[in-house]
């Protein structure tokens, strides 16, 4: 395992220098009752649920409760970067710092009208960073990121970049209402992530970025429409972070994801764990190839419980990850790449491929709720994808005699097999045998590798059908005609291809040892051999005439 690197957070709880209340000393529940006696009904009923009016801790209190070590247990966003970032992005010497500026709310609420925008939140965090300096003597740069957060609703709640380091802009409200599902988000920015995205997808019923912003339901930077949950503490939490974000921001642990190789084929099934389950043993993604210019694809498992309460139910997802140079920081967007029925969420038996040659594949096996487990098959190969070819044998299984009849026999149990070519990635079929010409024989299947008819007389033509069916909706067929043949002439085949076999061999079938030559005469009838007898002096003339060998 990676070690984990410290990325430490200044939080920077401000207030401008007329705001009455000390965070240490007001509480949300008075925070609460100030605005319902002062702010418009529209901003009451934007902000203010029945928690706020109950909410006894004091502003101070619930920073340090979400921002800090002190609130660990509390689903807050120590523990939330500790857990979805396989504890290697580690946010355990976060800081909460008051400040209160030198400006008052009016003079505050100037700047936020003009310049406003961006160059007012850089503004402020100079501000504030000025007086963590000037209060606590404590340098911004000591930390990985710095957030402003007023205790008084402000303009604005990005994160990204703020005079010249990671940030997060964003106040109060956000804090006691939508906990780890936005401060997961907005310091997914500070860490270098952009909105999560779907692959093809130039929509979104979601609006504030891309058109296909935000369309990652399992992904917390998809805010806007991601599967979310209700928390006690900090009104929302939830999801958890896909698997190309975890490793973009360093919170993939690498020891643990399965890994293809890029060059040869592979073809294989592995046990996948729930992503952000780092005690659980085993694989906790896996990777394949990407095809067509696509970054690698990384294979998770996600089950709904912790931070993935909200997603439903369980099942798997497969990202990549493309770099958007259209915009400036951040640039780099996972894709969640849909399954063949487009599907986001893969479910037992569903399946995600791409390519024709090269080609990756992933298809679910089962998935055991109770255990968290799912069987996945995995799959590439880098050489072109052929249809495969199904051909039809008789005989159902290797003879070890190469010259057992090739062709049914009149009276007997004829059986089938078949043999498939150019199959890649060991799709899952299912196979359909009929027949024309013949009954089959009773009781039988005929969705079985073997099949069997009971041979009609030489007269008859037969025809056997195969049709194989696979689990993506391909058909692949084959046929075999034939007019069965006697046993008289099964007999005389096989005399003649004992001898011919023989004849293949050092010593001419005439020097034979005449004992091994009646052992095979023995094998006949008087009839028969009679009749190979005959048949044989034509075949020898002939060969004699020709001066060749029986080819
Ligand atoms: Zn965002």
């Amino acid at each position: 395992m990676a070690t984990p690197v410290k990325k430490p957070w200044a939080i920077l709880l401000c207030k401008f220098s007329d705001d009455p209340n000390d965070p240490s000393v007001t509480t949300v529940k008075d925070l609460a009752a100030q605005w319902r006696a002062t702010a418009s009904p529209e901003f009451i009923a934007g902000n203010l649920d029945a928690t706020w009016d109950t909410d006894n801790r004091t502003i101070l209190d619930l920073y340090e409760l979400f921002f800090t070590t002190t609130g660990i247990f509390t689903n807050n966003i120590v523990d939330y970067f500790f857990t979805v970032c396989h504890q290697l992005v580690d946010v355990t010497g976060n800081q909460v710092f008051p400040i209160t500026l030198p400006m008052t709310i009016a003079e505050g609420a100037a700047k936020a009208l003009n310049p406003g925008g961006a160059a007012y939140q850089d503004m402020i965090f100079q501000k504030a960073k000025a007086e963590l300096q000037n209060s606590y003597g404590v340098d911004w740069k000591d930390f990985y990121g710095v957030a402003v957060s007023f205790q008084s609703a402000d303009n604005g709640s990005q994160g990204g970049i703020f005079d010249g380091g990671p940030g997060v802009f964003m106040d109060i409200r956000f804090v006691k209402s939508q906990g780890a599902a936005r401060w997961g988000h907005e310091m997914g920015h500070g860490f270098g992530l952009d909105h999560s995205r779907t692959n093809l997808q130039n929509w979104s019923f979601c609006t504030g970025g891309a058109p296909n912003d935000y369309t990652d339901p399992y992904d917390v930077m998809s805010w806007n429409c991601n599967n979310k949950f209700a928390d006690p503490n900090y009104g929302t939490s939830g999801p958890g972070m896909n698997a190309w974000n975890m490793r973009l921001m360093g919170g993939l642990d690498e020891s643990r994801v399965w890994k293809s190789g890029s060059a040869s084929a592979v073809s294989s099934r592995i046990t996948l764990r729930p992503l952000h389950n780092l005690s659980s043993p085993g694989y906790l993604a896996a990777e394949l190839p990407g095809i067509d210019g696509d970054s690698n694809y990384l294979v998770e498992f996600r089950v709904p419980q912790y931070w993935d309460a909200g997603i439903g139910g369980a099942g798997v997802i497969v990202h990549r990850y493309a770099q958007d140079n259209s915009r400036s920081f951040p640039n780099v967007n996972s894709y969640i790449m849909k399954g063949t029925n487009d599907q986001k969420l893969l479910g037992v038996g569903d399946v995600f491929e791409k390519g024709t040659g090269p080609f990756s594949r992933v298809k679910v096996v089962s998935i055991d709720a109770a255990a968290q487990t799912a069987v996945v098959a995995l799959c590439y190969t880098p050489d072109a994808v052929t249809v495969p070819k199904v051909t039809i044998a008789f005989g159902a299984g290797i003879s070890l005699d190469p010259c057992t009849t090739k062709v049914p026999v009149a009276g007997t149990i004829g059986a089938f097999s078949f043999k498939m070519t150019g199959l890649v990635c060991k799709k899952n079929y299912t196979v359909m045998w009929s027949v024309d010409g013949a009954n089959t024989v009773a009781g039988q299947l005929n969705s079985q590798n073997t099949f069997s008819i009971v041979t009609p007389d030489p007269s008859v033509k037969v025809t056997v059908f195969i049709t194989i069916t696979f689990d993506d909706g391909m058909v692949i067929t084959d046929s075999l005609s034939f007019n069965p043949i006697t046993d008289q002439m099964a007999g005389w085949l096989y005399f003649i291809c004992n001898l011919s076999h023989e004849r293949l061999k050092p010593i001419p079938w005439w020097q034979w040892d005449p004992e091994k030559f009646r052992q095979i005469f023995s094998q006949y009838s008087r009839a028969e051999r009679e009749h190979i007898a005959q048949a044989a002096e034509k075949i020898l003339n002939a060969i004699k005439n020709a001066g060749g060998y029986l080819k």
